[in-house]
């Protein structure tokens, strides 16, 4: 309970700390995930939707009524405020939450299992995961509750192919519980999936359009590298940069000709819902295999990485990142033999949502 102006300004700093404390571990990148506090028993602070965290201030700060989602002001709280609202109505002894994508927590969560059975130090744990819903609707208010109630003292859950929710009595604990999980998870994708992987961007031959005239990052680009930088951006009038991401995970699914399926909804959002990696890299006519197409934001080279587009670095970079997870992810199913992968409708609807919401990739925030 938050009971004087004091107080409530140090819990908004906190809210902020906390914020830069996740970036450092990792867990937190770009706008992606999202940080409450308990005021008292009928409402919470929560940071806003769409804003970088470096950017947040103490007046950005959201107030949201657990009962009716209603907030105050003229800045929009994160979409995923119902989430936080249906654990602080039932937990009464939660008093911070955050929300991330972190990437092994997230991978682990797209296996199809309801509960992640693993461990961290020498301690046996059991992580909760919730149903799969599409971000910001009732539904998954609704099946993050249930798993709450399923397991009254858990401090952490995984939301099905979308990312996490920790919490406790603290900001402390809360953070704790991210971190934790996230080596629990990493210890369960070795153990059980065989997938020991880094996460990631590692850059290869970037480029950017200047003027109309495309500028490459390292003046000896190979002619084979040129020649896929200038079809995509011929056949693409909308992309003005271009990473090429050879990061372990990326390289791995680029060795082997496949069709992926989004198992994440952020990979949904910002690369597409069907992604091909070539068996070759020309036909026989010369003409390129490369799978570039509108609204498909990853073009695979074969045992070349993939090259991520966007219409200026940070919409490229942040393509490259998901793509990243989303192949860990991928990696993982494949080596455990199954996984629960979106629906078709499921990636059109987040697709579609994302396009009308908001006009930045880099912008997206759950
Ligand atoms: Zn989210």
């Amino acid at each position: 309970m938050l009971n004087n102006a004091e107080e409530i300004l140090s819990a908004k700093k906190r809210i902020i700390e906390v914020s830069r404390e996740l970036q450092e571990l990792g867990l937190l990148v770009r706008t992606w995930g999202n940080i409450s506090c308990r005021i008292d028993e009928e409402s919470f602070f929560i940071t806003p939707s769409g804003i970088k965290y470096e950017d947040l201030t103490p007046d950005m700060i959201v107030k949201v009524s657990i009962n009716d989602l209603s907030f105050e002001g003229d800045i929009i709280p994160s979409s995923e405020k119902a989430v936080h609202a249906v654990i602080y109505k039932d937990r009464q002894d939660v008093e911070f939450i955050v929300h991330t994508h972190q990437v092994f927590a997230s991978c682990a969560g797209t296996l199809g299992f309801r509960k992640i059975s693993t461990y961290y130090d020498d301690e046996d744990i059991v992580i909760p995961v919730a149903a799969y819903a599409l971000p910001g609707t009732d539904k998954l208010a609704e099946n993050v509750g249930r798993t709450i109630k399923k397991y009254p003292d858990t401090k952490g859950i995984i939301m099905a192919n979308h990312g996490t929710l920790c919490f406790g009595k603290d900001s402390k604990e809360a953070v704790f519980e991210a971190e934790k999980m996230e080596v629990a998870c990493d210890n369960f994708l070795i153990d059980v999936c065989k997938t020991d992987m880094h996460h990631g961007v590692e850059v290869g031959y970037n480029s950017h359009l200047e003027d109309g005239k495309i500028v490459y990052d390292i003046p000896d680009t190979p002619e084979r590298v040129k020649h896929i930088h200038q079809e995509i951006y011929r056949r693409r009038s909308d992309v003005k940069y271009i990473v090429h991401n050879k990061s372990e995970a990326v390289m791995t699914v680029s060795r082997r000709a496949s069709h992926m399926r989004p198992l994440l909804d952020d990979f949904a959002q910002l690369i597409g819902y069907s992604v091909k990696i070539p068996s070759n890299e020309h036909g026989k006519d010369g003409q390129s295999f490369h799978n570039i197409k509108k609204n498909v934001n990853a073009v695979f080279s074969l045992n070349d990485g993939a090259y991520c587009v966007g219409k200026d670095e940070d919409d490229a970079m942040a393509v490259a990142i998901v793509l990243d997870k989303g192949c860990i992810a991928y990696t993982a199913v494949l080596r455990y033999g199954e996984g629960h992968y979106l629906s078709l409708w499921e990636c059109i609807k987040m697709n579609r949502h994302y396009r009308k919401s908001y006009s930045k990739l880099a912008d997206i925030a759950h």
